[in-house]
């Protein structure tokens, strides 16, 4: 047993890009003596079998948890419930259960009935991550100096949650605490609506092409082509944000609706002042709004939460920060 052991035995469920980045920095920093694993898909299993990222694979939940002290359950959110459901009566007593889910109340509300009794929920969300998914886009210093918050219910075992953030902290993590309503607010401005923006501006973008191609003027034709080869400015990153997994993105906003909608909401009255600002050529509040924002991103880089992942693990360049807006 290494010095950094702090697990004897964790069960992962749902082996994509968050489980097995999880796998990995268990690994690497020696916090667990064995990694087992669940996930639904058997081609996911057999191909994180093929990358040798864990101890053991299962083809079903009861034997991946069976004797586990820590169960980190990292599908998309919208499946938290039922995972919660197969694997309850098959807990450790004792044990602890994470999840890694964009969205902290929905998931604690549809897990909490189904974990039983002397099992400890401490629910947790790594902010990190890519526009990647699969078991091959996993590595393992993803949370190298990344937040990664908990939200535990309250009346939460204390240890339980001092333990989780030791381990997040061995895999790299600056550890906050905040109750889930909370979480879900600041996600939704931080992350939930970037999304959804990227996701309507290149919609957008896609959909203008067909009606400006069906008119028959020539010379206002923009084609697919055309959008891909003068999308180096901005359009890029959205591009980049927009291929996100849709499956976790529908449950991210299906799951965090409230908080999405009441965003979404501010975000609009914002757009229609600057709408009108541009009608009437206002610029000094255009200046005015972009010089408070271009300060805002220095404040970013010098939270360190930008700027630093020009990653290359399995051959994935990123465009620019290496995240996909921290789900
Ligand atoms: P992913 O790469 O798509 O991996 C999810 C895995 O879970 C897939 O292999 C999926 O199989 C499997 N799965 C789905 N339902 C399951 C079930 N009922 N039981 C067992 N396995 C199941 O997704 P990810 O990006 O790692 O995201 C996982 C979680 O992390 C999500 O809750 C997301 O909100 C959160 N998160 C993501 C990011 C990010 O940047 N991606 C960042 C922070 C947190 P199939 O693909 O065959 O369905």
């Amino acid at each position: 047993m290494s010095d950094t052991q702090i697990f004897d035995r964790v069960a992962i469920i749902g082996i994509g890009l968050i489980g097995s980045s999880v796998a990995l920095a268990l690994r690497a920093n020696g916090l667990a003596g064995h990694v087992a694993c669940h996930d639904a898909d058997a081609d996911v299993r057999a191909r994180a079998d093929a990358l040798d990222i864990v101890d053991s694979m299962h083809a079903d939940i009861a034997g991946a948890v069976d004797g586990a002290d820590l169960v980190v359950v990292a599908t998309p959110v919208g499946a938290c419930g039922a995972v919660a459901e197969a694997m309850g009566a098959h807990l450790k007593p004792g044990a602890i259960v994470t999840d890694v889910g964009s969205v902290k109340g929905s998931v604690i509300t549809a897990m909490t009935p189904h974990i039983p009794e002397g099992v400890h929920l401490v629910p947790g969300h790594p902010v990190a991550g890519t526009e990647h998914s699969g078991p091959e886009s996993g590595f393992a210093d993803l949370f190298q100096n990344r937040f990664s918050i908990l939200t535990p219910p309250p009346g939460a075992n204390a240890d339980a949650v001092a333990t989780l953030s030791r381990l997040w902290q061995g895999m790299g993590s600056d550890v906050e605490v905040m109750d889930a309503e909370h979480h879900d607010r600041v996600l939704a401005i931080t992350s939930h609506l970037p999304h959804l923006i990227a996701y309507t501006i290149v919609g957008t973008a896609a959909d203008l092409e067909t009606e400006l191609e069906a008119q028959p003027r020539d010379d206002e034709v923009v084609t697919t082509r055309e959008v891909i080869k003068y999308s180096a400015g901005g359009f890029r990153d959205f591009t980049r944000i927009a291929a996100s997994d849709p499956v976790m993105w529908r449950d991210v906003f299906l799951l965090n609706k409230d908080a999405v909608l009441e965003m979404v909401g501010r975000f609009t009255e914002d757009m229609t002042a600057l709408q009108s600002a541009i009608h009437d050529d206002d610029g000094d509040a255009l200046f005015e709004l972009f010089s408070r924002t271009r300060d805002i991103r220095r404040g970013v880089i010098e939270a360190r939460q930008a700027g630093r992942f020009q990653y290359t693990e399995n051959g994935k360049q990123s465009d620019d920060d290496g995240e996909e807006g921290d789900a």
